[in-house]
C-alpha cells in the first residue's frame, strides 16, 4: 500500500511566537511553514493543527508570586478564547482541515492528548462535555501511515507529539527547519530522544 501522509502543525499560536512564552525563531518558523504549505501541501492526504488551549490546567501555570521553572511550570499562556491562544497571523491556516485542542484541565504537551475542536461557538463549547475524537483515531480513520510534525516548541510539544505519533504506529518525521525550540540545547536533546525512538529528523 502506498504511504498516506499527514502533516501535524503543532501550536503555532501567538503566545508561543511573540507572547508570554515567545520563541526566538517562532515568527520565522510560522512563515516558513506557510511557504512550505504553498509548495508541498499536495504531498499530504490531510493537514491538521494542534492548539494549546487552557481553561484551568492544574499546576501547569506558575502560582502567583512564584517563578516558573520552564520545565513543568510556565507563565500563563494560551488561555482558551484569548488573543494569545489564536494562531500566529503569518501561519497560513487555509490548508488546515481540523484542529485538535489540548490541555483544557490538565498540562498537555502532545497533540495526541488533544481532541477535535467542535465547529460551534466557543461560549457553548465551554459548557459542554468534551468527548470528541482524538488525533490518533482521526488519523487512523483516514488510513494515515506516515506523519510529519512541525511547529512550536521543538523541545516540548513537537517532541511529545512526534513521540506519541511514533508509538501509535505512524512512521514519523520531524522537519527540523520548520520547528522553533525554546532553547537550542533543548532541541538537540529532543532530537536525540526522537531518533532513539525511531523518529526521523529531516
Ligand atoms: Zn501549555
Amino acid at each position: 500500500m502506498s504511504p498516506r501522509r499527514a502533516l501535524v502543525i503543532v501550536d503555532v499560536q501567538k503566545d508561543f511566537v511573540d507572547g508570554s512564552l515567545g520563541t526566538a525563531r517562532g515568527a520565522e518558523v510560522a512563515a516558513a511553514i506557510s511557504s512550505f504549505l504553498s509548495s508541498d501541501a499536495n504531498k499530504y492526504a490531510h493537514i491538521v493543527g494542534t492548539l494549546d488551549w487552557h481553561v484551568d490546567p492544574a499546576g501547569h501555570f506558575v502560582a502567583a508570586g512564584e517563578q516558573p521553572d520552564y520545565s513543568e511550570t510556565w507563565p500563563v499562556h494560551c488561555v482558551a478564547g484569548t488573543e494569545g491562544a489564536t494562531t500566529y497571523p503569518a501561519l497560513d491556516t487555509s490548508a488546515i482541515e481540523a484542529w485538535f485542542r489540548k490541555g483544557e484541565f490538565t498540562p498537555a504537551y502532545s497533540g495526541f492528548e488533544g481532541h477535535l475542536a467542535p465547529a460551534f461557538a466557543e461560549a457553548d463549547w465551554l459548557k459542554v462535555e468534551r468527548k470528541t475524537i482524538g488525533l490518533e483515531q482521526w488519523l487512523q480513520d483516514r488510513k494515515i501511515s506516515h506523519v510529519d510534525v512541525v511547529g512550536i516548541a521543538t523541545d516540548f510539544c513537537v517532541k511529545a507529539t512526534a513521540l506519541d505519533s511514533q508509538s501509535a504506529g505512524f512512521h514519523t518525521t520531524v522537519i527540523e527547519q520548520l520547528c522553533a525550540p525554546v532553547s537550542d540545547e533543548g532541541a538537540q536533546e529532543a532530537f536525540a530522544e526522537l531518533r532513539a525512538a525511531g523518529v526521523l529528523i529531516s
